[in-house]
């Protein structure tokens, strides 16, 4: 992914330095020029673990709890490029911002950036206590996303799905929830919710995850239609959308797999709807709740 060529965003909240701070990463450095070829070349060796940040703490109902505890420290990024996952995770969240800007404007609205919060090891939010082994997460409360950078190492070690594609389409997911809370999508899957019991909420938010895994996909095609991927991008992402289905997870953390367990949907209803964002671009194209494919 050619993300040195999107423009970084001003809505990142860095609380690393105030936290666990278990990689030693500067504080929001920002890079340009010559600098961000190595960024570049660094972010090529990057890996995310999406299950890591998708399951946990969504506020989408229960999830499947992480077969692994905090992840250790990894190496840290080479002097010439003090920050990459922050300049990375910029104009990952610019470049959403950008393309979702566009499609509200289409639609007659106005899209309200959310805010993303970067912390290491663990941070308050309106949803609750953020840690490392929550996983990233969207809070409809305060309208953040919550990040920890120890996801740009679980998701190429643990979970076999690296590269910065892979990384980036967590952070679209999570950019996904917040376009379902502006919506108004999110406050009725809290009403339809309410009115069911474990088994309906844990299909609703199925529902709701594989819609969030679409909006994704819808900005995927924005990125490739102005020439930010490379070859293997789009291959990487949907390993990362598989390697987060509930059933590869649960298979992983249980041995079995339980589909009324299913929160955020089978690694193929991830993948298929993925795919139809990045196929159509059209954020009406992610009407999940209308079928259940
Ligand atoms: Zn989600």
């Amino acid at each position: 992914m050619r993300w040195g060529d999107m423009r970084p965003s001003d809505n990142v909240e860095d609380r690393r330095g105030s936290g666990g701070g278990r990689l030693p990463l500067g504080g929001g450095m920002r890079l340009g020029g010559g600098a961000l070829i190595v960024v570049v070349i660094l972010s090529l060796v990057f890996g995310v673990n999406p299950m890591q940040f998708l399951g946990m703490m969504e506020g989408a109902g229960p999830a499947v709890a992480p077969p692994q505890p905090a992840a250790p420290a990894q190496t840290a990024p080479a002097p010439a490029a003090k920050d990459p996952e922050g300049a990375f995770v910029r104009r990952t969240l610019g470049d959403t911002e950008d393309v979702w800007t566009a499609l509200f404007e289409g639609m007659g609205s106005r899209y309200e950036p959310p805010r993303l919060v970067l912390f290491a090891g663990a941070t308050p939010s309106a949803c609750g206590h953020a840690s490392a082994a929550a996983g990233p997460f969207y809070c409809p409360a305060d309208r953040k996303v919550y990040l920890d950078t120890a996801f740009f190492q679980e998701l190429s070690r643990k979970f076999g799905a690296p590269g910065d594609f892979a990384a980036a389409y967590v952070i679209a997911h999570e950019i996904g929830h917040h376009v379902q809370n502006q919506m108004g999508t999110m406050r009725k899957f809290d009403q339809a919710a309410a009115r069911t019991d474990a088994r309906g909420r844990n299909a609703l938010s199925v529902r709701l995850e594989l819609q969030a895994d679409c909006y994704a996909g819808v900005w995927g095609f924005y990125a490739a239609k102005r020439n930010l991927l490379e070859p293997g991008d789009v291959e990487e992402g949907l390993r990362a959308a598989s390697a987060v289905g509930d059933d590869t997870i649960q298979q992983r953390a249980r041995g079995h797999v339980v589909p009324d367990a299913f929160t955020h949907g089978s690694a193929d209803q991830r993948v298929r709807w993925f795919r139809a964002g990045l196929a159509s671009g059209d954020p009406r194209s992610c009407n999940t709740f209308a079928n259940d494919r």
